[in-house]
């Protein structure tokens, strides 16, 4: 059994965030800690902890993290300019919470897409 993080209390509406969208397979809230003017977090309601761990059974949720993020671009007023799309995976990609999240940035240029 996966070990939950505070993404799950979040979830929960355990601890505050911003939250900005919530349906029964996905919860999306501002960073905490914003790199860019629109930084969003998707995450799944079912704890997964890395992408190493997604099954078919999340395609579900894992196609609404998608369809949310367009819809939230939209209304962040950043579709048209456009976004980028972010999910980090382990230790090379520096992920830092274990429960796998769709990080929607935008609102400026972003630049190119890795630093090295
Ligand atoms: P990652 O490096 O992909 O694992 O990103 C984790 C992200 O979660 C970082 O951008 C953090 O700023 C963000 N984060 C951590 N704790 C919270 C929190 N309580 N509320 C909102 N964002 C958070």
């Amino acid at each position: 059994m996966a070990e939950e993080t505070i993404f799950s209390k979040i979830i929960r509406r355990e601890i505050p965030a911003d939250i900005v969208f919530q349906d029964e397979l996905v919860t999306a809230f501002r960073d905490i800690s914003p790199q860019a003017p629109t930084h969003i977090l998707i995450i799944p309601n079912q704890l997964i902890p890395t992408l190493n761990d997604v099954k078919a059974s999340d395609e579900a949720a894992l196609g609404r993290m998608m369809t949310v993020a367009a819809k939230i671009a939209k209304q962040e007023g950043i579709a048209e300019d456009g976004y980028r799309l972010i999910m980090n995976c382990n230790q090379d990609a520096g992920q830092v919470v274990f429960h796998i999240h769709m990080h929607l940035v935008g609102g400026h240029n972003l630049g190119p897409l890795l630093s090295k």
